[in-house]
């Protein structure tokens, strides 16, 4: 869809910082975070959202989403994980192609999309560097649950 951000970003035709690619989805780095590390995982088709998404991506993309939680939580030492995907304008959905945000949590306090910050090329490479020695971990768990 010509219109659509995410597809534009699926086809290389706008920047942003990828930090993970298969034949079904990219991940990238959101570009308006919550907090420092906050991942989005985006299918390659265009849906709307999890209502009218293939199943098969729908369980592709929460599974890289999964892995990318674990690498917080067991690599980075986050304190916790969000895992969400908002369906629809009334959840909170912006933009209308379907993504799970994965957004880590580095301290106590209540989870708010109030507090999201414009992401900045250091806050980026940081994120990437921090990240990479863990990627394979993706890889490996699609394969452990057969997805793979
Ligand atoms: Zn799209």
């Amino acid at each position: 869809m010509k219109d659509c951000v995410f597809c534009r970003i699926v086809a290389g035709e706008e920047k942003s910082f990828k930090i993970y690619e298969d034949d079904r989805v990219i991940t990238i780095l959101d570009k308006y975070p919550v907090s420092w590390g906050h991942l989005l995982v985006i299918t390659k088709k265009h849906y709307e959202s999890i209502h009218d998404a293939d199943p098969k991506d729908i369980v592709h993309a929460f599974s890289v989403a999964s892995a990318l939680a674990r690498i917080y939580r067991n690599d980075l030492n986050a304190k916790g994980v969000n895992v969400v995907t908002n369906s629809g304008r009334p959840a909170g959905q912006i933009i209308f192609h379907f993504h799970v945000h994965v957004i880590p949590r580095w301290h106590e306090g209540e989870f708010s999309w109030s507090s999201r910050h414009v992401l900045d090329e250091d806050e980026a490479k940081s994120v990437l560097n921090k990240i990479k020695p863990y990627l394979s971990e993706i890889d490996e768990f699609l394969r452990s649950a057969g997805i793979k």
